[in-house]
């Protein structure tokens, strides 16, 4: 569709949605020799798919969480790559009025660790707060994926954990990424209400 990975991509060629899929099997990809030395280590990293879930309750949070997308095509050496469009979930496991839910997936040379703290400050800059777990939030950011990546520190894992519980996750990911998601995982969170908004 007009979101899917291919609508995002500007320079290359449209790409049909599963490149998602191959891209981040390809892993850490090719380094080439010396040239590369002499420039930084974000650039000589191949770069990786990686998916972002963006959730907000708080305020104007249609509004939040487009602009939060943006703000990702707009961090350092990424590339926002598709988007999903802005859907309308019941909170689960969490108070407050309906979220507002998206997917994207950027092209990133940033390591996982650096990326998670990037979508870190940019809740920051949205007003986050953590009053209690699971509170209602102006914005937040989780690292569903990062290439094929397994990670598991005291600070960041992923596949992020709960992501396959979600229908507020699955159903905008499958969006840009169908074959990312397999049709007995989303039948599996078919029970939990969400509205895709125009
Ligand atoms: P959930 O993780 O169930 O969606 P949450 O998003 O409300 O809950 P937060 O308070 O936003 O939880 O984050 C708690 C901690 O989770 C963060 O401090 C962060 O270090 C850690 N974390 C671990 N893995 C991830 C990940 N894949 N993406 C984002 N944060 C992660
Ligand atoms: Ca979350
Ligand atoms: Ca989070």
């Amino acid at each position: 569709g007009r979101r899917g990975l291919a609508y995002a991509r500007q320079k290359a060629p449209a790409a049909p949605a599963q490149a998602v899929g191959r891209r981040w099997r390809c892993g850490a990809g090719r380094r080439r020799g010396t040239f590369r030395r002499r420039v930084s280590a974000a650039a000589a990293r191949a770069p990786v798919i990686a998916c972002v879930a963006l959730g907000a309750n708080l305020g104007d949070a249609a509004a939040v969480v487009a602009s939060a997308i943006d703000a990702l095509n707009r961090l350092p050496d990424t590339r926002l790559e598709a988007r999903s469009h802005l859907y309308r979930s019941a909170p689960v496991d969490a108070q407050g009025p309906d979220f507002i839910n998206a997917v994207a997936a950027v092209s990133t040379r940033l390591t996982a660790p650096d990326l998670l703290l990037a979508l870190q400050q940019l809740e920051q800059r949205a007003g986050r707060e953590r009053p209690y777990r699971n509170a209602p939030r102006t914005l937040d950011l989780d690292l569903l994926l990062y290439g094929d990546a397994r990670i598991d520190s005291p600070s960041l894992t992923v596949p992020h954990p709960r992501m396959m519980e979600r229908a507020f996750v699955l159903i905008p990911l499958a969006e840009i990424a169908p074959d990312l998601v397999p049709a007995a995982a989303l039948a599996a969170v078919a029970g939990q209400r969400i509205e895709r908004l125009s």
